[in-house]
């Protein structure tokens, strides 16, 4: 198998953003595989970016393998962590700058509240404790596609807190202290055409509410993150699991927010067990790792895991 990916030659930038949260299973096999195989037909760039902003659950260790299980299947990037490229660094956790001005533009636009909800706080407004909750208080920064809505108690703090120096932001001003949401329209309908699956359609204030995207630890959050790197590294597609359609939805709405161009999406069907369940990263012996030491070959992954397309 070749060991260097043919040079690019159009304009299509692709990208692979693993989470070094545990090993990588069957069901990213498809989607990165898809990635891979999307920029291989048009000969375009394929750039590796590691989403290690989860500091308590990512680990060094996670991070290598992924790299190993990927280069292990046949697929190859031109930039990444381990060759570098004129978007370095590629790690999430050595890129708080970038985000920071993304926060400080949408501040600056009016798009954000300070949110001071606990946990508790949402799970007593919700009237039920609710996983996806997570987003705001000790959270886990896996993409919480269906956490609910924000029953918007903080609403009212638009723009800016006493606490906080005045409406205007300058250079020197830093989200610490506080959840920082992007205030939704409810009603408004955020459409966009899919190249695998067609036409999507949700409504924020129904599907998804006013989403985190600074947390009180002062981690940008996956959405705030996930834009201004794919709009920084020059993405033309985002390939990625139909997981994350409703976070899609959202990230269009960071886009138009910031003034980005949004790229191309190509959501990857979900790869699930034999209870009918998505896979995640705790179905350990469906690990890439797993399937590996019983003997398995990237051939017969990949057509376990690419039945019929992507
Ligand atoms: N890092 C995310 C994950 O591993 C993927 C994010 C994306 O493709 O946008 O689930």
């Amino acid at each position: 198998m070749a060991s260097l990916p043919p040079s690019p030659v159009s304009g299509y930038r692709g990208r692979l953003a693993p989470s070094p949260t545990g090993y990588l299973h069957v069901g990213h096999a498809r989607t990165f595989w898809t990635a891979w195989q999307r920029t291989r037909e048009a000969s375009g760039t394929l750039v590796m970016r590691m989403e290690d902003l989860d500091a308590e659950r990512s680990r060094s260790q996670y991070a290598e393998a992924a790299l190993e299980d990927l280069r292990w299947l046949g697929i190859r990037w031109h930039e990444g962590p381990d060759k570098g490229g004129p978007h370095a660094p590629y790690a999430q956790s050595k890129r708080r700058s970038l985000y920071l001005l993304a926060w400080r533009r949408l501040l600056r636009r009016g798009y954000l509240f300070p949110c001071r909800c606990s946990r508790k706080d949402l799970e007593a407004a919700l009237g039920a404790p609710h996983e996806g909750t997570a987003e705001s208080g000790n959270e886990k920064l896996e993409p919480l596609d269906d956490e609910p809505v924000y029953p918007g108690t903080c609403r009212g703090n638009l723009g800016h807190t006493p606490q906080l120096p005045g409406p205007t932001t300058s250079e020197m001003e830093m989200p610490d202290g506080f959840n920082w949401r992007f205030r939704v329209r409810d009603g408004e309908i955020v459409a966009f055409e899919d190249a695998n699956l067609g036409l999507q359609t949700f409504e924020a204030g129904k599907d998804f509410g006013d989403f985190v995207v600074w947390r009180r630890d002062g981690s940008p959050s996956y959405q705030l993150a996930c834009v201004a790197d794919d709009s920084a590294m020059g993405i033309t597609e985002v390939v990625r699991g139909a997981d994350l359609l409703k976070s899609t939805a959202r990230q269009i709405l960071l886009y138009r927010a910031l003034g980005f161009e949004p790229p191309a999406w190509f959501h990857c069907k979900l790869v699930v067990d034999h209870n009918g369940r998505r896979l995640a990263k705790r179905h350990d012996s469906l690990s890439l790792r797993a399937l590996r030491q019983r003997g398995l070959t990237p051939m017969n992954i990949l057509s376990a895991a690419l039945p019929v397309g992507a």
